[in-house]
């Protein structure tokens, strides 16, 4: 009889012990059976006899469905980092780090799929006989190779080459399970052409080089469009070429077809792709291929750092600074922290690269802990652009516009440039009051003024997504004259249509580029200069090129220097610095202007004057000062209930909790950025000290006082470790 520690998949921070009549390895999936129900568990450990108390009570495993671990070793000390670091529940981590397919029990064995591959007649064939038909070349040379899936070769050569193949008899498709090859790409790795790299380049990647083979983390801090891209390019070119795999992280909205196709040019191989749009089947395929060693690289968004890896060469983070690497719910981890546990249990370097780095990884790379390198130059002569305030204060607004701006605008469309527009809001107006008595139109269940959208002639509320009619009278006062206020970007984009009549203008944001194809589509149109004048949100600020743009207008950056989230500036100074990035290439130099009415704001000019690595280094320094993160370790406690005083109570005795046994800072309870949302209270108690692990021993120590407080199971509360907002 053996005693098995078993992972399974409920909210309680514990693993539970079954019996079976022999050992299993830590890894496999099991059934178990929990209360009246069957649930699907993975196993973490056989323990000895002693270690387990009371034998007489324990249950049986019911089955057991895999013959080998679907979680190797390193994932799982991977696992057990996750749920000691983020104080998360063993099971529920386990379980976020598989498939959904294998969650759910499915085999984690291939099933059987259409192959294609080369017949006879093909393997006599000379290539030659096919010159006036590359594609079909090309396929059929890959086949000589090694058979490939029939879903691939369509991808890489296109279905009608595939298809002539197979009329001419040269091919063949059939269905069986696929037999996955460890390192099947190098039979097909080639190198297209590559440019040559500058010094800082050069430098750049011998570094990278020196370290393969062992743990190392490297930021490359290279400013947008220096060539970091190209870095991460020859930098896996020798290790995709031993043999090795590369996991590569972008962020949720980088991960573009023209990302994958850089990779799959320049390599001319398979890039396996995980994001959240992937049907289960195809996520669980990528999984699998990784898992054997077939695919050499593989691009994902955060949850891809779960990837299992056969022959593991190197994990880059690129654009390490984004917030979607975050997760803010459930088990909130930081995939780039993630990756630093990875890489170190696997003996491999990490790249983190960013134009402009967290304070978290620019702070490890000053101070020595990070190899340190940098791109101080756009690459292939680019000229950055150049940054401006714009003073707003009294001068005529037209729709959120400054008169001043208008004329700035005006002479970069007579020149036949693009013009960028960005707006952080997006629908028609912000708010929509009474002009009689002053009554807003609220969404009760968050307390928040609704959007206008004028699009949809709806109110909608952005912080619960819920909807309603436009209405035609005042609930207060009855009056019938309502009025907006503040600017989004459809009244911009309204605006512009009345202030360049016959400039052709394009809106992008997430009500105007719903689903992925219409966001390329819209991207690409912008490139072909089908549009003269750009208005959006966020989304223009990640990652896309506008090489014909050369002005881009910030029409509101005083929210965001008055709030009460000390990241706030930190998010600006990114978000200013990346859409800066967008605009200008070699032969158009762009400009930037940020609109304001806080012209002398410090923070405004060192970022426009001194650029964002002199910004993010003296800021680091007051973060330092003021003694806030990345200087020191914080947890925050959230909790929300419909009746505000449970929520607040809950977070009292919280606070009594660590006040008796603990040697942290406590603060609080305040109440959350966003203070009510759909109809529940929402506060936070914020945690800290100089170091991190009294920090996370004293939470460890609390936690079940925590969960035995009379409130706990009268609110929804949850722990975020290394928060990153508050709201
Ligand atoms: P980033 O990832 O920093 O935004 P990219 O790698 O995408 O930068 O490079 C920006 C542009 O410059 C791309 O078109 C790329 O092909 C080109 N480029 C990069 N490095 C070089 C180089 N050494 N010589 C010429 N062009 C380069
Ligand atoms: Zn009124
Ligand atoms: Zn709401």
């Amino acid at each position: 009889m053996a005693f098995i520690q078993v992972a399974v998949p409920v909210p309680l921070r514990q693993q539970f012990t079954y019996t079976h009549h022999k050992p299993l390895e830590a890894g496999v999936r099991v059934v178990v059976p929990f209360g009246p129900r069957k649930l699907i568990g993975v196993v973490t450990e056989v323990l000895s006899q002693h270690s387990v108390e009371d034998t007489t009570k324990l249950k049986a495993i019911i089955e057991v469905i895999d013959d080998e671990p679907v979680i190797d070793k390193v994932l799982l000390n991977m696992a057990q980092w996750l749920w000691q670091y983020y104080h998360h529940a063993p099971g529920e981590v386990i379980h976020a780090m598989l498939p959904v397919l294998l969650r759910k029990g499915e085999s984690a064995l291939p099933s059987a799929q259409d192959i294609l591959t080369v017949t006879e007649r093909g393997k006599k064939t000379s290539l030659e006989t096919l010159s006036r038909a590359p594609k079909q070349k090309a396929c059929l040379a890959g086949l000589l190779a090694a058979e490939s899936l029939a879903t691939t070769a369509r991808k890489q050569h296109g279905a009608p080459a595939v298809k002539a193949l197979i009329d001419k008899g040269l091919a063949y498709v059939d269905s069986r399970v696929p037999s996955f090859v460890e390192g099947a790409w190098l039979t097909q790795l080639a190198l297209g052409d590559k440019p040559i790299p500058d010094t800082e380049q050069a430098v750049a990647i011998a570094a990278l080089n020196r370290s393969n083979n062992q743990f190392a983390v490297s930021l490359l801090e290279g400013v947008t469009g220096s060539g970091k891209t190209e870095v991460y390019l020859q930098a896996i070119e020798p290790i995709l070429q031993h043999g090795k795999q590369v996991l590569i992280l972008v962020p949720e909205i980088g991960l573009t077809p023209q990302t994958v196709s850089r990779f799959e040019k320049r390599f001319a191989v398979e890039v396996g792709v995980l994001h959240s749009q992937l049907s289960d089947s195809a996520r669980l395929q990528v999984w699998q291929r990784a898992k054997a060693g077939e695919l050499g690289i593989i691009i994902g968004t955060r949850s891809a750092i779960f990837t299992p890896l056969k022959l593991p060469g190197m994990l880059i983070v690129d654009e390490e600074h984004d917030e979607s690497f975050k997760q803010q719910d459930g088990l909130r981890y930081h995939a780039r922290d993630l990756a630093v546990m990875r890489a170190k249990q696997q003996g491999i370097p990490l790249l983190l690269g960013s134009a402009t780095p967290s304070f978290e990884t620019l702070n490890n790379a000053l101070s020595g802990r990070y190899t340190h390198l940098q791109l101080t130059r756009r690459a292939g002569g680019a000229k950055s652009t150049h940054q401006h305030v714009l003073d707003a204060r009294d001068q005529p607004i037209h729709y959120g516009i400054a008169q001043g701006l208008l004329g700035i605008m005006r002479q970069h469309l007579n020149a036949g440039n693009q013009v960028l527009v960005f707006v952080n809001r997006r629908g028609y107006a912000p708010a929509l009051l009474c002009h009689h008595c002053g009554e807003t139109v609220m969404c009760k269940r968050c307390d928040r003024p609704y959007t206008v959208h004028k699009g949809h002639n709806r109110l909608q509320c952005h912080h619960c997504a819920s909807t309603r009619s436009m209405p035609s009278n005042c609930a207060a006062c009855h009056s019938s004259e309502l009025v907006t206020a503040g600017t989004g970007t459809e009244q911009v984009e309204q605006g512009l249509a009345s202030l360049f009549p016959g400039v052709k203008q394009v809106r992008i944001d997430s009500d105007s580029v719903r689903g992925k194809d219409k966001l390329h589509d819209t991207l690409a149109a912008i490139n072909r200069q089908e549009y003269q004048l750009l208005v959006g949100t966020q989304i223009l600020s990640k990652g896309h090129h506008f090489p014909h743009v050369t002005l881009v207008a910030v029409l509101d950056v005083d929210g965001a220097l008055f709030s009460a989230d000390f990241r706030a500036s930190e998010k600006l100074a990114q978000l200013v610095t990346q859409l800066s990035g967008r605009a200008g290439r070699a032969t158009k130099p762009g400009e930037m202007w940020l609109q304001t009415h806080n012209p002398h704001h410090p923070l405004l000019q060192d970022l426009v004057n001194n650029g964002y690595g002199h910004f993010a280094r003296l800021a680091l320094t007051e973060r330092k000062a003021a003694g806030l993160p990345p200087f020191i370790s914080q947890f925050v406690i959230r909790a929300e209930a419909t009746d505000s005083q449970l929520a607040y109570g809950f977070l009292q005795g919280c606070k009594g909790v660590f006040i008796d046994q603990a040697s942290c800072q406590i603060n609080g309870p305040f109440p959350c950025l966003i203070e009510k949302r759909q109809g529940r209270f929402r506060f936070m108690l914020v945690c800290s000290h100089s170091k991190r692990g009294p920090l996370h021993a004293s939470l460890r120590h609390a936690l079940p006082f925590l969960q035995a407080l009379p409130l706990a199971t009268k609110v929804r509360w949850s722990v975020d470790i290394d928060p990153t907002d508050f709201s």
